[in-house]
Formats: structure tokens, C-alpha cells, sequence
């Protein structure tokens, strides 16, 4: 199973440039509102046209400029899952999941069909009721059996959980995790959430303004984002500028602090990344002298924002996030980091 992609598209002032491949469980396009997710998608359903490039799913051509391919969105045999999930309002669960399987032309097959896909959503007893009857969870299994029951290669998720929230949003995710995992093909999911991208995908590809900054699997891509962009769209708060002194050394001019890297420092060092949870005030390396600035508490963890004394005034403070027991008694003088948690970004 792969998914070869490579676009470009003109929309006015935005320009998307998208270049990626998939292959076996969950891919993951991670990137900020507004950075051409949904077109993409769209693109590989057919349902919006590149201005060139090249879709191939499983050696089979969906679209080239060039050889003039434009498979129409019924041909593709993809589905998928929009972010509203856009069920039928008039029709029942019943009704709209027997959409997806009008190709099927032997009736008794169909409704076997049917109810097995039921049966693996858990949506029985709900077979009559209408898609303003059901909980958010409830119509995204809906929508999902709609499109998995007409057995697409390939199954995009748009943003599958930004209309649900809380409790539910966990309870789903591990439900969906567990149907797509079972489903076994190809999934390309896209969402602006670190942690849904975490929790569900085994590869990730950062987008950020119309172009892949990154593709790698999940726990490599947080261990080393490689750029600026990533790293923040993987959740890193602190970032700063930074200079190679050294095969293992940098300086970072705008916190007044030199660092040592456990990582090899290459040529063409933009800037060092340290996530808010990595600062410690007993490591013994990298430490210098910090100011308090001010604190922040969350249910389980507290915030703590700091200031190198070196710091120069226009730079940003520092954050350090722990858990909430672990909090010291005092705000200490000092604070280290271990050089294999300090992320060196080209
Ligand atoms: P995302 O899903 O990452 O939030 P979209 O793919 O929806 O982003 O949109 C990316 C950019 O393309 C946005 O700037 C949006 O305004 C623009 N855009 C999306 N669809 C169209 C369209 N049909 N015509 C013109 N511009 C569009
Ligand atoms: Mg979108």
C-alpha cells in the first residue's frame, strides 16, 4: 500500500507545494490552520484539480499533468471523512451507511454488509435514528462506516475529532485508533494537533504554508524536529537563534548561555530548541544563573516562566514546565539542562 503525491496549486496569494509519500498504518499531515491541509486532501479525492503534479495509490495513476490523468473522485477509491463529517440530515444511520455501498448491485450482500459494518461500529439500536439523534462520537462512527463500508484503498481523516471535545475527544481517539489499526490500509490523516498526530499516526509530515517542512516517523520527528518550524509545531517553547562554536557547543546570544550538545553540531545551525519539560535545577550540565519571572498553574503542572541573568531584554522568557509535585519549595539560583535534551535545529 503507498500514496505518492506531488502537487502544486495556485490560489491567489497562497502558493501549496506539496510533496510526500505514505505507506502501511496511519500517516499524519501535522501543520497550523490555514496551511493547505484540506486542499490537499481534496486534491486526492479529486475533488479540487493541481495545477500539476502527480497522484499515484498503489502504482495506479489518479492524477498526472503531464500524461493528462484526471481520474474522477468515484474512480479513485479513496475515501473520505470530511471535517464536518456531512451526513445525509434526512436519511437515517441505516440509510446513510447503505450510501456508501451503492455499487454493491446484489441486494441480500448489501445488507450483509451493512450490518457487519453496524456490528464493527457498534451502532446497533441506531440504525433508525436520524444524524441530529446521535452524539458527536455517535456520527463520526456513522460517517466513518459510510465511507469504510465501500472499502476505499485509502481513507482520509479531516481534522476527525475538532468537532468533539474533552473526555470524549480521548475516548474517541482510542476507539478510532483501534478501528483503523484493524482496518488495515492506508489512512492519511490530517489535523493541527500535536498530540492527536501523536497519539494516532506513525508518520508525520509538518506542513507549514503550503509546503512539507519534514516527514519522519511520530517518536523520531519529537526527538528531533530538524527545523524551527517543526519543532514548534511539535510543541517546543523555547526556541532562540544560535551559533556552532564547536563540534559539540553552541552559543545562544539572545539567552547569554553556551551550550553543550550531546548531538553532533553540523554547518548551517539556525537555532537550538529545549522543550519546557527538559530544564532541571539539579542537572549539572549547562547550568547558569536564573531569575524568576512568573508562574502559571494547570490542573496537574505548574509553568514557571524564567529569565537567563545574561538574557538579553528583547528575548522572550523562558519556560520550564514540571509536575506539580515536584515543584521546589524555592525558585532555584540555577538551572541546567541535560545536552542530550537541547534540539539543534537547521
Ligand atoms: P487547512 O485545512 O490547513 O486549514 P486549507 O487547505 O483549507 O487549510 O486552505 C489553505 C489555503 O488555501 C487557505 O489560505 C485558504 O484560504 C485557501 N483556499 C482553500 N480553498 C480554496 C479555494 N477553493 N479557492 C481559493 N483559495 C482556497
Ligand atoms: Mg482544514
Amino acid at each position: 500500500m503507498s500514496l505518492v503525491v506531488d502537487i502544486h496549486k495556485r490560489l491567489g496569494a497562497f502558493h501549496l507545494d506539496v510533496a510526500f509519500e505514505a505507506e502501511n498504518g496511519i500517516t499524519c499531515l501535522l501543520g497550523p490552520s490555514g496551511c493547505g491541509k484540506s486542499y490537499t486532501l481534496k486534491c486526492i479525492a479529486g475533488i479540487e484539480r493541481p495545477d500539476s503534479g502527480h497522484i499515484e495509490l498503489d502504482g495506479r495513476v489518479l492524477f498526472d499533468s503531464e500524461q493528462k490523468i484526471d481520474l474522477p473522485p468515484q474512480k479513485r477509491q479513496v475515501g473520505y471523512l470530511f471535517q464536518n463529517y456531512a451526513l445525509f440530515p434526512n436519511m437515517t444511520v441505516a440509510q446513510n451507511i447503505r450510501c456508501g455501498l451503492h455499487r454493491e448491485k446484489d441486494k441480500a450482500l448489501r445488507e450483509q454488509r451493512l450490518r457487519e459494518m453496524i456490528r464493527l461500529m457498534r451502532l446497533e439500536g441506531l440504525e433508525k435514528h436520524r444524524p441530529y439523534q446521535l452524539s458527536g462520537g455517535q456520527a463520526q462512527r456513522v460517517a466513518l462506516a459510510r465511507i469504510m463500508v465501500s472499502e476505499p484503498k485509502l481513507l482520509m481523516l479531516d481534522e476527525p475529532f475538532s468537532a468533539l471535545d474533552g473526555h470524549l475527544r480521548d475516548l474517541l481517539k482510542i476507539e478510532l485508533r483501534d478501528i483503523l489499526r484493524s482496518y488495515g490500509r492506508e489512512v492519511l490523516m490530517v489535523t493541527h494537533s500535536r498530540e492527536e498526530a501523536y497519539n494516532l499516526s506513525q508518520e508525520i509530515a509538518v506542513m507549514d504554508a503550503g509546503q512539507i517542512l519534514a516527514q519522519k516517523p511520530t517518536k523520531a520527528l519529537f526527538a528531533d524536529p530538524g527545523s524551527p518550524q517543526a519543532a514548534l509545531l511539535t510543541g517546543c517553547k523555547n526556541i532562540a537563534p544560535a551559533v556552532r562554536i564547536g563540534p559539540h557547543a553552541v552559543v545562544v546570544p539572545s539567552w547569554g548561555v553556551r551550550l553543550q550538545t550531546a548531538a553532533e553540531v553540523r554547518e548551517g545551525l539556525k537555532a537550538v530548541g529545549i522543550r519546557a519539560h527538559y530544564f532541571h535545577p539539579a542537572a549539572q550540565q549547562n547550568r547558569y544563573p536564573v531569575t524568576f519571572v512568573e508562574e502559571m498553574e494547570e490542573p496537574f503542572e505548574t509553568i514557571i516562566q524564567f529569565r537567563y541573568d545574561a538574557q538579553a531584554p528583547a528575548s522572550p522568557p523562558i519556560w520550564w514546565r514540571l509536575p506539580k509535585d515536584k515543584k521546589p519549595q524555592k525558585f532555584p539560583e540555577e538551572m541546567g539542562i541535560a545536552p542530550a535534551n537541547i534540539l539543534l535545529l537547521y
